[in-house]
């Protein structure tokens, strides 16, 4: 398939910028050729000069909770992070049976592809509903057509059995997973203050042989300060390890976090929404640590953490000259690194040979664009832009703003009979 006459946003070597441009989508859901000027193919797919780009990635998130959204919480507001735990999100996800967990999965996958987000990594928990809970989600993921990764989190907030649940189900699902699937697997924590020495030992000896990342919280608050040093004596954190949050480190374990390789994600909305402090982004690129972007739940739009990302960091520092490049860096580098890094995936580029995953805007700018003011596009303009289309490996999930690959009504009204069951089980 040849897609042309479109403004093509490269993300390659030289992050070109082709105004008018065609690239070329191989069988086997690769890039082909990616050149300037119109295809003459007669069945090119004509993008009608519409703006087309890597489809975003989001680095961590909980699709279970896409069914907590208007919930009502009884009772005085949660004071602390802690609390919002306990009161809300630990009930809710015991509360969720296996049809919760695929139309909460459904639901929050079909709001990232109209968000232009074609990569999500999740971060499951369901403990009543444990065992399997990895494939319902899996099934979610290929039923719209997005790429992405699961992982159950297994924590001793219900025990040693609930524990040994968890551990079963991360590796009953990575050794199901093959190496290349468009859903992949990692080995999921809850987070260090959620997981005992002896818990800690045996996710790392049940791993051993699967080689998994570890997927887990770092550091999100206060309670959970002085997890780096804990997790990396436990094995844990290593090149292939997801980190979210990093918030309450020192720069001790900042310089561990680069030492070890480890990939950490910045969730900036939720952060704010929880109030538990912002992650110092200049400090943590400093000392060469990956840092990608995800949404950690808060919302499908990337676009909003990229944002919010940007000025948290002017709000922090008061100075104006911080946060644009972080952010820039963890949306458009950091992510495509760390699916690389994990997965050995190449997306995040419109280049020979990386996947053909892209989003497709309604975007004409009204001043020059060149690969000099990029970010400034993507920041002001490219960012409140329509989404129009979506690819994901080469096959559309969206086209003209409709998911492709299912009946998005018939969805919504099951998991809106979900939501209502599972808020008076709640
Ligand atoms: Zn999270």
């Amino acid at each position: 398939m040849i897609l042309t006459n479109a403004r093509i946003l490269t993300f390659d070597e030289t992050n070109r910028v082709l105004d008018s441009g065609s690239v070329e989508v191989l069988a086997d859901g690769a890039i082909g050729c990616v050149r300037g000027g119109r295809a003459l193919d007669a069945h090119a797919v004509d993008l009608q000069g519409r703006l087309l780009m890597p489809a975003l990635i989001n680095c961590h998130t909980h699709l279970y909770s896409t069914l907590a959204r208007g919930m009502h919480l009884p009772g005085p507001p949660p004071p602390d992070f802690p609390a919002i735990l306990k009161k809300l999100w630990w009930r809710l996800d015991r509360a969720l049976n296996q049809e919760d967990v695929y139309y909460s999965a459904l639901t929050g996958l079909i709001d990232s592809a109209h968000c232009g987000v074609g990569t999500v990594i999740d971060h499951h928990a369901s403990p009543n509903a444990c065992a399997g809970s990895l494939d319902s989600i899996e099934r979610a993921f290929h039923q719209v057509g997005l790429r992405g990764a699961t992982c159950y989190e297994t924590s001793d907030r219900s025990g040693r059995r609930g524990a040994h649940a968890g551990i079963r189900e991360n590796v009953r699902f990575l050794e199901r997973v093959r190496p290349g699937a468009l859903v992949g697997g990692m080995f999921g924590l809850h987070a260090a203050f959620t997981l005992s020495d002896a818990t800690l030992a045996a996710c790392v000896e049940a791993n051993q042989s699967l080689g998994a990342g570890f997927h887990i919280h770092v550091a999100e608050d206060r309670c959970d300060s002085s997890a780096v040093r804990r997790l990396c004596d436990a094995g844990v954190l290593n090149e292939k390890a997801l980190a979210a949050h990093c918030i309450h480190i020192t720069a001790a374990e900042r310089a561990a976090l680069a030492r070890h390789r480890v990939n950490v994600v910045h969730n900036p909305q939720s952060n704010c929404n929880n109030a538990v402090g912002i992650a110092n982004l200049p400090a943590l690129f400093r000392c060469g640590v990956c840092v990608g972007l995800g949404s950690d739940g808060y919302s499908p739009r990337m676009w909003d953490e990229f944002k919010v990302a940007t000025q948290l960091q002017k709000v922090r520092t008061r100075d104006p000259r911080q946060g644009g490049a972080e952010a820039y860096a963890a949306l458009f580098s950091g992510n495509r690194e760390i699916v690389k890094q994990i997965w050995g995936t190449a997306i995040g580029r419109i280049a020979p040979g990386a996947r053909a995953d892209f989003v497709l805007l309604d975007y004409q700018p009204p001043t020059p664009i060149d690969s000099s003011n990029l970010s400034g596009h993507l920041l002001f303009g490219v960012s409140n832009a329509p989404v129009h289309s979506l690819m994901v490996n080469g096959r559309w999930v969206l086209r003209d703003g409709r998911c492709v690959n299912l009946d998005e009504r018939e969805i919504a009204e099951k998991a809106a009979a979900c939501a209502k069951a599972l808020w008076e089980r709640f």
